[in-house]
C-alpha cells in the first residue's frame, strides 16, 4: 500500500518509521522545510526534553483529554524510549521525570530519526510543501507548491500546530484536514510568554525570582505555579509562566500575583526590616529590601507602594511598612495579552478529536485518513508531554489501524 504522511516533524517521523517497518508498505514522507525535524532541533532549549517518566492524562488540555489516553496507553515512556533505544539513542531522566538525550543534544534525537528513516520504503521529500489534498474512490491525492500530484491510499496528517512560527509552525495541517471535511476548535497559544502592564517591570528586564504565581480573574483564582519568572521588557517569561499561560491565553482581563518570597513568613519579613530599619537609620529606602530580593526587584516593591526610593528608613510608615511586606508576598500585575504564535511551544485547541478514532486515530468522516500529533486538539504541558504526545500517537497512528478491526 502506498501511505502518505504530511509533515516529517516528531509525529511524522515516528509514524513513517513504524508505518514502514512491516516492509509491506511504501512511505511517501513530506516536509515543506528543507530538512527534517527542525523544530525539534529547538526544543528544550537545545537539549530536547523527550518525554516525561510521570506522563498522566492530567498533564494533557484539550476539549476531550480522555482522547488522548488510548495512545499514550499503547505507548508511555517506557515504550517510546524502547522505539528510541531500537533507532540507537541514549537517554537520561531527570529527577522530576523528564527525559534528555544522553549527549544534552537535540540534534542526537533528530539524527537518529534520520536514521530510521534511512530505509527503501520510505521515500522522504524535503522542500515539499503540500497544498491541497482531495479523496476520492481510488484514495488521496495531494498536490504540492510545484503543481506535482501524489497518489497515496492511506494519508497521515503530522503537520504539527500553529506554534512556533519561525520553526516550521503554521495553519496548513488544519486547513488540509478542513478542505477534507474535518472541524477545528479556536487556537490558542500555550507555553508562551505574558505580556503585563510593563510600568514597572520593564526596568526589571533579565531578572530571574523564584516565586509563586497565581493567575486570578475577577478575584478567583485560575491557575497556580511555582519556580522560575524571567521578568522580560514586555512582561514575564520562564518555567512558572508557561504553566499559566494556557489559561492566561484563553481568558480575558486576568491578573498575574506573584509571590516573591513564597518560603518566608510575613511577620518574619517585617521583624527583619524593622531590625534593619533601627540597625542602619541612614539608609535609605531604595536599600530596604538589598539582601532579601534582587536589588532592583527590592526598587521595584518599594516604589510600587509609592514610596520614593531616597526616603530615609527611619522615616518610613507602619503602614507603608507593611505594604511593602504585602507587596512581596503578592505583587499583581495585569496580563494584557502574551507573545502569540511566534513565541508559543505549543498549540491549545486543534482538530476536533471526537471525528478521530482515539484507538487508532483514524478519521471517522473520511476512511484511510489519520492524524497524529499537535494538529489535533491535544496539548500538554511543559516538561516533555507534548513531544511524549506527538511520539505516541505518531507510533499509534503509523500502525495504520482499521476502525473496529485489526
Ligand atoms: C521552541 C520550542 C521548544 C519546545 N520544547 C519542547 C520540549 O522540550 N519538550 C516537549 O515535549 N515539547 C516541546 N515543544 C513542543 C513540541 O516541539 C511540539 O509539540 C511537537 O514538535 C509537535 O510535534 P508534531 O509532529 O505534531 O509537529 P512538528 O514537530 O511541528 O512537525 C510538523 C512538521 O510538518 C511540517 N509541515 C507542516 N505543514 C506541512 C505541509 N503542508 N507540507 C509538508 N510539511 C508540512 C512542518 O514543517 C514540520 O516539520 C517545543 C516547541 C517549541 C516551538
Amino acid at each position: 500500500m502506498r501511505i502518505a504522511i504530511i509533515g516529517a516533524g516528531a509525529s511524522g517521523m515516528a509514524a513513517a518509521i513504524t508505518a514502514a517497518a512491516s516492509g509491506r508498505h511504501q512511505v511517501l514522507l513530506f516536509e515543506r522545510q528543507a530538512r527534517v525535524g527542525r523544530k525539534l532541533l529547538a526544543t528544550g532549549n537545545g537539549r530536547c526534553n523527550l518525554s516525561n517518566r510521570q506522563t498522566r492524562l492530567e498533564r494533557y488540555h484539550g476539549t476531550s483529554t480522555a482522547f488522548a489516553a488510548p495512545a499514550l496507553e499503547a505507548f508511555p515512556p517506557e515504550k517510546v524510549l524502547d522505539f528510541f533505544s531500537t533507532l540507537g539513542l541514549y537517554t537520561v531522566t531527570e529527577a522530576d521525570g523528564r527525559v534528555y538525550p544522553y549527549s544534552d543534544q537535540a540534534n542526537s534525537v533528530v539524527d537518529v530519526l534520520r536514521f530510521g528513516l534511512n530505509r527503501r520504503n520510505i521515500e522522504l521529500h524535503t522542500a515539499t510543501e503540500i497544498v491541497s489534498a482531495r479523496r476520492d474512490s481510488e484514495g488521496f491525492h495531494l498536490r504540492d507548491q510545484s503543481g506535482t500530484v501524489w497518489d497515496a491510499e492511506r494519508l497521515i496528517v503530522a503537520c504539527g500546530g500553529a506554534a512556533g512560527t519561525k520553526l516550521g509552525g503554521g495553519l496548513s495541517g488544519y486547513q488540509l484536514l478542513r478542505s477534507l471535511g474535518h472541524h477545528c476548535t479556536k487556537l490558542y497559544p500555550s507555553l508562551v510568554q505574558l505580556r503585563t502592564e510593563t510600568e514597572l517591570v520593564r526596568a526589571m528586564k533579565g531578572i530571574r525570582a523564584n516565586a509563586s504565581l497565581r493567575l486570578t480573574l475577577h478575584g478567583s483564582l485560575l491557575a497556580a505555579a511555582k519556580g522560575e519568572v524571567q521578568f522580560t521588557e514586555y512582561g514575564v517569561s520562564g518555567p512558572a509562566v508557561f504553566e499559566l499561560s494556557r489559561a492566561a491565553a484563553t481568558a480575558e482581563d486576568t491578573v498575574l500575583h506573584l509571590d516573591l518570597l513564597p518560603d518566608c513568613r510575613e511577620e518574619e519579613l517585617l521583624s527583619s526590616l524593622c531590625i534593619r530599619i533601627s540597625r542602619f537609620p541612614g539608609l535609605l529606602a531604595e536599600d530596604l529590601l538589598t539582601g532579601i530580593l534582587h536589588n532592583r526587584l527590592g526598587r521595584m516593591v518599594v516604589k510600587a507602594c509609592g514610596v520614593g526610593l531616597n526616603t530615609p528608613l527611619p522615616a518610613l510608615s507602619w503602614k507603608e511598612l507593611t505594604e511593602i511586606v504585602k507587596l512581596c508576598r503578592d505583587f499583581p500585575l495585569r496580563v494584557t495579552g502574551n507573545q502569540g504564535m511566534d513565541g508559543a511551544q505549543v498549540t491549545a485547541g486543534g482538530i476536533v478529536t471526537k471525528e478521530f478514532d482515539p484507538e487508532t486515530l483514524q478519521s471517522r468522516i473520511v476512511p484511510g485518513l489519520y492524524a497524529a500529533g499537535e494538529v489535533l486538539d491535544i496539548d500538554g504541558d511543559c516538561g516533555g508531554f507534548n513531544l511524549q504526545w506527538a511520539w505516541a500517537s505518531g507510533l499509534l497512528a503509523g500502525q495504520l489501524k482499521q476502525t473496529g478491526g485489526k
